[in-house]
């Protein structure tokens, strides 16, 4: 066993068993260093200013460490400080420069980069648990959705075993929390699965209402006798509408659609009533994500909302002449990028007391995520484990950087940002 880590370990108060890792070890001796640095208490001189990490025993560990001290960890310590951190599959030489204060901020999709349907990449848990470690923030931005971000979270803490709180979630929706209050006030027809009425209601909105609901309110108004309906909650001859919100697929096209038109066409957003001739439209109606396909376990791509948007528009128009027009959420739209990056820097300084450097964004789809990252001016990385797979780089929308997957996305930041050890490396 490593006697500096023992001396350490002595020196802060930690007691060695035989039951957590060697890993947690490293983090409690760097917590104790940083709590001591930070409230200016003279650190113990048996302390070494160079840690040497790089201890071949796996089997050296600690008691009462937890996952919530990892949140604490602050590798930013002592001057001229280098350390080899052996995380149980990385091994990486990191530079502990103290002058370096800003971290770097990562974008991750989620779909063809961390996960692949029903399966985690490989990569994944290791990249995460890296990124816990180093106190580095990092964000999951999808253009799916259907539940709220707390639950996305819990689902995500699950299957990538490391901490992830809602913050550091955006969905499809997700910046539909900004719509105003006097629109969250009114009825909105919200369209997509069950649940999104629950996450309509986490954003704020008073009175959302699904189309099998209006459906019994008068039911000729999709005169099918073939779904299970909801009770209406709502007096609709004495309500009016304040929006239309596409919050996520929709299995219910032919009646989603007939009654959003019905209200977009309609007098002041009352069902049931028309505006002769048509001209201009009742209310406002937003979209959460615009992907024409996606891709499941079916060997053919699904139709996404972008297929929606086709249908709904294009009918639209055959009733009304006009165009309809759509407030567009989800990547690679700019409303979604500021709603992203504004959560990133609240979550970097309130949960991880970071300041944010460059951001990048790491993504398998080029027509989607590195669009949308270049056209806002974050350093797009394309992984070639989902939708772009081989090749040296898109024609159409290039990434700046491409890298097979994305534990290799996240060695090429640390690298960007100074934070390997390149000498030794
Ligand atoms: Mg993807």
């Amino acid at each position: 066993m490593n006697s500096m880590i023992l001396n350490s370990c002595k020196n802060n108060g930690i007691k060695l068993i035989n039951t957590l890792t060697l890993e947690s070890c490293i983090n409690k001796l760097l917590i104790n260093q940083f709590h001591n640095a930070k409230s200016n208490k003279e650190i113990p001189s048996a302390t070494p200013n160079t840690l040497n990490l790089n201890v071949n025993n796996p089997n050296l560990k600690i008691e009462n460490s937890n996952d919530s001290d990892i949140k604490n960890i602050d590798i930013l310590i002592n001057p001229q400080q280098q350390a080899n951190i052996q995380t149980p599959q990385v091994d990486l030489k990191l530079n502990l420069n103290v002058t370096k204060h800003k971290k770097p901020g990562i974008i991750f999709d989620i779909d063809g980069v961390l996960v692949k349907g029903k399966n985690v990449l490989p990569e994944t848990l290791k990249t995460l648990k890296l990124l816990n470690t180093l106190h580095i923030p990092y964000m999951f931005l999808t253009n799916g959705g259907g539940k709220t971000e707390k639950k996305k979270a819990q689902e995500l803490s699950q299957r990538f075993q490391v901490p992830i709180r809602e913050e550091q979630v955006v969905l499809g929706h997700s910046p539909m929390r900004t719509i105003s209050d006097e629109i969250k006030n009114k009825l909105v027809l919200v369209i997509g699965p069950d649940s999104c009425k629950e996450v309509a209601k986490s954003y704020g909105f008073k009175k959302p209402i699904l189309s099998k609901e209006i459906i019994s309110w008068r039911p000729s108004i999709w005169p099918f006798e073939d779904q299970q309906l909801l009770d209406c909650p709502y007096d609709l001859d004495n309500e009016q509408f304040g929006a239309v919100l596409m919050f996520n697929d929709s299995n219910t096209w032919g009646q989603d659609i007939q009654i959003a038109c019905d209200i977009l066409r309609s007098q002041n957003g009352k069902l049931g009533t028309q505006q002769i001739p048509y001209e201009k439209q009742a209310v406002p109606c937003y979209f959460a994500a615009a992907d024409l396909l996606w891709s499941n376990d079916f060997p053919l791509s699904r139709f996404g909302q972008g297929a929606f948007k086709m249908a709904f528009t294009k009918l639209f128009k055959e009733l009304t002449e006009k165009d309809i027009d759509i407030i567009q959420f989800g990547k690679p739209e700019k409303k979604t990028y500021d709603f992203t990056k504004e959560l990133l820097e609240k979550f970097s300084k309130n949960c991880l007391n970071e300041e944010i450097s460059n951001i990048y964004a790491v993504g398998d789809n080029p027509s989607v995520d590195v669009l949308g990252a270049n056209n806002y001016g974050w350093h797009s990385i394309l992984v070639r484990t989902g939708v772009f797979k081989t090749g040296e780089n898109d024609k159409n929308y290039p990434a700046k950087t491409v890298v097979n997957n994305v534990l290799d996305s996240v060695k090429f930041i640390l690298s960007q940002e100074n934070l390997l050890n390149e000498n030794e490396n």
